[in-house]
Formats: structure tokens, sequence, C-alpha cells
């Protein structure tokens, strides 16, 4: 079946979209603005490396700004590390390790994390409005789930690093060495937590490189890290581009790679890896389904699927691009959908009401734009609620796509915006069949009122992560992570610790 334009004909009551002037739909009055305010961050005009303990120039002195996507406005020039700072960052986190960190008791290395976590809340606003400036993110967002999730990862890592031998990893776990880690631009802060929190709690000291276009968050935590005592050389950050993080990855040094962002470079990363005996986890893209059957609680799983795609704007790597609707309640889904996109508010991410921010960067744009486009050519009906984009910064309205066919570029890439892809089914095995269709393996959503009905689909379809009648849940003690092309390895719970042991008696 294809579905067609509005199914209740014409167009809805979405309220444009633009700014914090929209209105609350139906009921008739106005959001007044509700600015954080920015002034509780002290942006520096230049950031160094974090090596050793201390704020450093790159050995060679080059430099990058880094933009606030909402305005194009310059934040801050930032340290680009070479390959002379790689060692250096290397050379740093390896005497460290040998020195402090790694035989350093567990109960002892716990104190140091959960000064972090604690100093992580303490700070709590300030981290949330930096992330905001630097990624474009809703400050509602980057305040009530990047940053306490990212304590919740120090808080959790800490009550483990003094219990490693009685966690069932195995017999006497060790610390590997010296974690090269490379994270992207999506959740800036929250990704160092994976990394670093695991990493430390099992007595490995870390080199981590930030994207290049959200370093700041990663340096403010590199800030918290002097403030919590941890010995220098403990955590380094080395910001820069990607040829910083292939060097990084490169460095006989280094003993674990964790890496996070796109297929492509994880692959090309895991061709470096080969044969050198370092340890790899990779957390790539996806393509989730988020399957919606005839009998789900319409109300919960519009929220659920506007969660899935348009949380941090679509930049989501478990992101429920997909929808696969029950054909006989797919119109009565898109409908409710449509009216729930209309009452989004997307504008300035530092308001308090604003549900969409910016793109992260004009080349993210280019690339959402390219295949929206695609989708439109390829057949597809492209729908968005009438929505005022404001004229400086990288913009994105909330699209939806109906009519899509499982071999529409929208269907099968990653697209890593605010868009979604609606497909039909008939039967829960079409659904599976669909759901499956696709390279990646990172995660899935189900929204049915039959428990038995979700065990059936979660042992049959191949995603990391399956929700069922809820989407983009995270906490620390869970294992998240990927099949097929959206990688290997876990990170959180216990099966995230795993990564960062050696069990071997040797
Ligand atoms: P990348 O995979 O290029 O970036 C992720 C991180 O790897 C960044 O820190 C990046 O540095 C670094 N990097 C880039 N090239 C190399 C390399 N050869 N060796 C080691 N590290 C490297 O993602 P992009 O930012 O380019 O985004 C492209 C697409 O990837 C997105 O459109 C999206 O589809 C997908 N993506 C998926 C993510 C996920 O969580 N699964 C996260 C981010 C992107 P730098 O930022 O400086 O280039």
């Amino acid at each position: 079946m294809q579905l067609g334009k509005d199914p209740r004909g014409g167009r809805r009551t979405a309220r444009p979209a633009g700014g914090v002037a929209a209105q609350a739909d139906g009921i008739g009055w106005e959001y007044a603005p509700a600015p954080e305010s920015r002034e509780i961050v002290t942006l520096a005009p230049e950031y160094g490396l974090f090596v050793n303990g201390e704020f450093v120039p790159a050995a060679g002195g080059q430099v990058f700004a880094t933009v606030n996507p909402a305005t194009e406005e310059p934040l801050a020039q930032v340290a680009e590390a070479g390959a002379a700072d790689v060692d250096r960052g290397v050379a740093a986190a390896r005497s460290a390790y040998e020195r402090v960190w790694g035989p350093m008791p567990g109960a002892e290395r716990a104190k140091y994390l959960y000064r972090i976590a604690r100093i992580l809340q303490e700070r709590s606003r300030e981290f949330a409005v930096l992330e905001s400036l630097d990624n474009g993110k809703p400050i509602k967002e980057s305040r009530d789930v990047d940053v306490p999730l990212a304590a919740a990862h120090f808080f959790y890592h800490a009550g483990w690093a003094d219990k490693l031998e009685h966690a069932g990893l195995g017999p006497s776990p060790r610390p590997i060495g010296v974690a090269g880690q490379v994270i992207p631009w999506n959740f800036p802060l929250l990704m160092a937590a994976w990394k670093l929190a695991p990493a430390l709690a099992a007595g490995n000291t870390c080199v981590l490189k930030p994207a290049e276009t959200t370093p700041l968050t990663a340096l403010l935590l590199a800030e918290v890290c002097q403030q919590a005592g941890l010995p220098p050389g403990v955590v380094n950050v080395l910001t820069g581009a990607g040829e910083t993080g292939a060097a990084l990855v490169a460095h006989p040094g280094v003993d674990k790679v964790a890496f996070t962002g796109s297929t492509e470079v994880g692959k090309q990363i895991r061709r470096t890896v080969a044969g050198t005996g370092k340890r790899l986890t990779l957390e790539l893209g996806g393509k989730a389904a988020n399957v919606v059957f005839d009998d789900a609680p319409v109300e919960a799983a519009v929220e659920g699927i506007v969660n899935g795609i348009f949380f941090n704007q679509g930049h989501v790597c478990c992101a429920g691009s997909r929808l696969l609707v029950q054909e006989s309640v797919a119109d009565a889904v898109v409908g409710r959908l449509h009216d729930r996109l209309g009452t989004l508010r997307l504008g300035d991410p530092l308001d308090k009401n604003t549900d969409i921010g910016a793109i992260n960067s004009r080349q993210q744009l280019d690339k959402i734009r390219e295949l929206s486009d695609a989708g439109e050519a390829e057949g597809a009906e492209r729908w968005s609620p009438p929505c005022e984009l404001p004229e400086r910064g990288f913009w994105f309205p909330p699209t939806v796509f109906t009519g899509v066919s499982q071999s529409h570029r929208i269907a099968r890439e990653e697209i890593f915006g605010p868009v979604l892809s609606v497909l039909t089914f008939r039967t829960p095995d079409e659904a599976i069949e669909k759901a499956n269709n696709t390279p990646y393996g990172l995660s899935a959503g189900i929204w049915t009122d039959k428990g038995s009905r979700i065990l059936h689909m979660v042992k049959r379809m191949k995603a990391g992560v399956v929700w069922a009648n809820t989407f983009n849940r995270f906490d620390p003690t869970s294992p998240f992570g990927g099949y097929k092309e959206s990688g290997f390895g876990r990170e959180g719970g216990l099966h995230g610790l795993l990564s960062y042991v050696r069990l071997e008696d040797r």
C-alpha cells in the first residue's frame, strides 16, 4: 500500500515551528521565550590539548575553529593535534598506566571516578549550556539527558572499580593498558563518558579524540579531571580532525581502540588495527526499524516514533529512522504523527521550550538534504509541518516520507537527521523481514499490546538493542552495541567492562 497525502485531507493544524514564538497546538497561547543564560559558561578564545594533566598548545601550533551551528558564530580556536602530539599523549598515558593508575587499588581508582561524577553534577548547567552551544542540541536534552547520563556512567563504573574480581567476568581481570578512543559529534560529552568511565574503572589510561565540530565539552571534562586531582596522564584529550584520530588508532603504543562513528571510518580502523594485537570495539551506524502493530496504543506509539527519530535532530546511531506500521492502522498513525509534528518547536537550542535544535554542521546538513532530495526523486512523498527556519545556522525541518519502498536510498542509508521513512507491513513475518533487511543491526522498536508478540519479534530481530513500547532508553547498567555493519563489542553494563579487561592469566 502507498500511503498518500495527509489521510484526513488538507493541511493539518500544524503551527509554525520557527523560533520560540510558535503556538501551542489547539490551546491558543504562545510560548514566551525561555532562554537559558549562556553567562554560566566562560569561553576561552583558545583551547590547548590536554596532555599529562596540563593544557598545552599543539607542537606544530595548528588550530581550528569550532562554531555554534545555530548561528555560525565562531566559539573558540582549538589546538589541532599532529603526530608529535599523539606521541606525547600516548607516552603520558603509558607512563601513568605503568607508574600510577595500573598498580593503584580499585578502591582508590573508584574515589576519583566518584569525584568526577559529582563534579559533573555540580557543574551540570555549565556542561549543558556548553554542549548546546557547540553541538546545536536543545538545552532540555543536554540538561536532562546528556549531562545526567554522563554523570551516571561515572557513578556506575566507580562502583565496579573495586569489585571487578567479583563481577563474574573471569578470574583476575586485569587492565589492558592504554586505550585510544575516538568519538563522534552527536553526544560529545556522553560518548566521552561512555568511553572513559569503564576504561578508567578497569585500570586503563586513556587518550581521547573528540570530534572536530564538538571539542569543547571534552575539554571541560579534562578540566574536571584536573579539579578531581586525577593523576597526570591518566586522561589525555587530543583535539583535531580525522587525521588525528587515524594517527591515534595507528599508534603502536595504544593497546585498545574504541571507536564510535560512521561505518566507513569503522572499516578503515579495523583494517589499521588488523594483525597488530590491539583490542578493538566499534559502535557504528544504524537504520533501525520502529515497528507499530495494529494493537499498539496509538498515542504512546506516536510519542515513541517522535522520540525515536526527532530526538537530537535524528543525529542518533540507534534512531528509529524506518517506521514500519501495520497497514490497517497506517493512515491513523501517520495522521496523528502529522498532528504531533505540528506542535514541535524548532529554534534556539538554548531556549528551554525548543524541541528541535540545529544540525551539527554544514557538511551534515548537505548530506541530509542530498538524501531527502533522493527520496523525492525516487518517488516517495515528502511532508514537513509549516516551519520557519532561522536565517543563519544549519537547520532542517522535521520531515516524514511516505510511499517509501525498501529499495529507496532513504530506506537503506543512514541519514542521521530529522527524517523519517514510513513503510507498511501486513503480517509479523513481513515486519521481521523488512526490519532485518538492512546491513545494519544496532537497534529496533516494537509497539504492541501483546507480550507474546514482543517476545516472538525480539528473538527474530537482528539488532543489539530492541525496545518494546518505548524507545531511546539508555542506562549505564545496560549494554549497548550492534550486529553486522553496526559494529561489535558492547558499552555499558558488565558486557561493556569486558572490553577493557584482560582475562587470560598471563
Ligand atoms: P566519522 O566516522 O568520520 O567521525 C567519527 C569520529 O572519527 C570523529 O572524531 C572523526 O574526526 C574521527 N575520524 C574521522 N576519520 C577518521 C579516521 N580515518 N581514523 C580515525 N578517526 C577518524 O563521522 P562523520 O562525523 O564524518 O559523520 C559521517 C556520517 O557518519 C554521519 O552522517 C552519520 O551517518 C555517521 N555517524 C554515525 C555515528 C554513530 O554514532 N554511529 C556518529 C557520527 C556519524 P572528525 O570529527 O574530526 O572528522
